[in-house]
């Protein structure tokens, strides 16, 4: 198939294309490089472009034609959601309607969405399910609330179809070691982690030891990136396959708290890096873990990395090739 991949060039984009490429799909992206890098893109060609600009989007789907779209493009920073959150809105809600309006002119009706753990807030059971109510608790987790809503809207008046998968914490890099994150400002728990083992910060925080948790820091479900990549590859199957919406979580089902994210940080890497604890930081839930039994019975989604040590040893490796090459 033919698959317009918007933020392809990004951490997760970056990875799903490379995927969808391995599959045999043939792959456009479309991405601004505000964070994604040309050298990300593993597979297929690279626009540069801007959702803002309504024409390039309408030009992209209608020298490509593509027969589905795939929008990893957006902001996704819990802390500065809450700082900043007109950025957020703007980007991450009024440019995906544009990327939705230019589909509907030019007639493209299969759409991948990524969604975020971040629309339940503060779950009552865990692991949690697709069914749990809605009530985010920072901007990152409404604006995928609102686009959410508005994909269900319009799969119930017209022939469009989606499937929204709803992350979890995706980390670790490519088993291959030619991609990993590379943003500008590392703000993810485990990427800070090594970069502080590596010496780039002087320590890392851990935000927050009094959560109703067994050791009081926040516990997160934590998903390899291939493995993430390789459920948007079948997520695409199915819609293509059954023509049927769906939401979908995408996670392990086990948990980690911060303070055992930092021990196995250190372990792999064999550095005693500093840490200090200090308070919380604005917008962060106390658990979060996945239950994905719906994206396992629904596409045959298999985890294949279910393992923090490897997780962590994957974007290890990929932190001391990119300090190699100062990427
Ligand atoms: N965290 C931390 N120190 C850091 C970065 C993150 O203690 O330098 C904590 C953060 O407060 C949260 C968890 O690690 O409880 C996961 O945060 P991350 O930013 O990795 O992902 P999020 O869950 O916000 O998407």
């Amino acid at each position: 198939m033919r698959i317009l991949v918007t933020g392809g060039a990004g951490y997760i984009g970056g990875h799903a294309v490379k995927a969808l490429g391995k599959a045999g799909h043939e792959i456009c992206v479309f991405d601004n490089l505000s964070t994604g890098h040309e050298w990300a893109v593993l597979s297929g060609k690279l626009v540069k472009g801007d959702l803002e600009d309504r024409a390039a989007i309408e030009k992209v789907l209608e020298e490509f034609k593509p027969d589905a779209v795939m929008h990893f493009a957006a902001f996704i920073q819990v802390e500065e959601s809450v700082r900043e959150p007109l950025k957020y809105y703007r980007n991450n809600v009024a440019n995906t309607l544009n990327l939705l309006e230019a589909m509907r002119e030019r007639g493209v009706g299969n759409f991948i969405y990524s969604s975020t753990a971040a629309v339940y807030g503060i779950p009552e059971h865990i692991p949690v399910r697709e069914t749990a109510p809605l009530l985010p608790i920072n901007p990152y987790g409404m604006t995928k609330v609102m686009i959410e809503r508005v994909l269900a809207d319009l799969a119930a008046a017209t022939d469009f179809r989606y499937v929204a998968l709803r992350y979890f914490n995706v980390a670790g890099a490519d088993s291959g070691g030619q991609l990993g994150q590379a943003y500008k400002e590392a703000t993810h728990l485990i990427t800070r982690a090594l970069k502080t083992a590596h010496g780039e910060f002087p320590k890392l925080f851990i935000y927050g030891t009094d959560y109703p948790t067994p050791d009081g820091t926040c516990i997160r479900d934590y998903i390899h990136v291939d493995d993430l990549a390789d459920a948007h590859v079948k997520a695409l199957d199915h819609l293509v396959g059954t023509g049927r919406s769906e939401v979908m979580n995408c996670g392990y089902g086990s948990g980690y708290s911060v303070k055992e994210v930092v021990e196995t940080a250190k372990r792999v890497t064999g550095i005693d890096f500093p840490v200090e604890e200090t308070g919380r930081r604005a917008g962060d839930p106390p658990a979060l873990v996945a239950d994905s039994s719906k994206l396992m019975q629904t596409t045959g989604w298999k985890p294949k990395y279910n393992d923090l040590e490897y997780i962590i040893k994957t974007a290890w490796e990929w932190e001391k090739k990119v300090r190699g090459t100062r990427r």
